[in-house]
């Protein structure tokens, strides 16, 4: 799961988790990232959109090296971007990370719980260090 990534910009691809609070976990690690932490570097798709074959969606991701962030073992972002002949530089499995977290309790699929932000922002510092890591490559 590797690829060349742009010193400029970066998609960050997540995946919808509605009704799971791996899904909100995911998107409030891009959000922190396209807001916060790459503002003007990392930008982000819809995955319904892409899925569903819409062609601006799909030249964004063959055009952009992309980071994906799943929730489950289904990989519903790294598939669909793979699928789409997307470059994908990097499938971060955030069901790993709170795997880390054993016994935490996250918080809900609507409301995170402090222990819920701390995997937001460790999933978000790693696609930082990925980013800058092939940024410098
Ligand atoms: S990867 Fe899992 S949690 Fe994410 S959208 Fe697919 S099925 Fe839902």
């Amino acid at each position: 799961m590797t690829g060349q990534i742009s010193p400029s910009l970066v998609l960050i691809v997540t995946c919808s988790g509605i009704g799971k609070v791996h899904g909100l976990v995911s998107r409030e690690a891009v959000y922190h990232l396209t807001d916060k932490l790459l503002p003007g570097q990392a930008d982000t798709v819809c995955l319904a959109l892409l899925a569903t074959g819409d062609p601006e969606t799909r030249q964004k991701v063959q055009q952009t090296p992309c980071i994906t962030l799943d929730g489950c073992p289904k990989l519903c972002a790294y598939k669909n971007v793979e699928l789409s002949g997307g470059k994908i530089a990097k499938g971060i499995r955030v069901y790993d990370t709170m795997k880390r977290h054993h016994g935490a309790n996250f918080g809900t699929a609507t409301a995170l719980s402090e222990e819920g932000w701390e995997v937001v922002e460790e999933v978000a510092a790693e696609v930082v260090k990925i980013f800058r890591q092939e940024a410098a490559t």
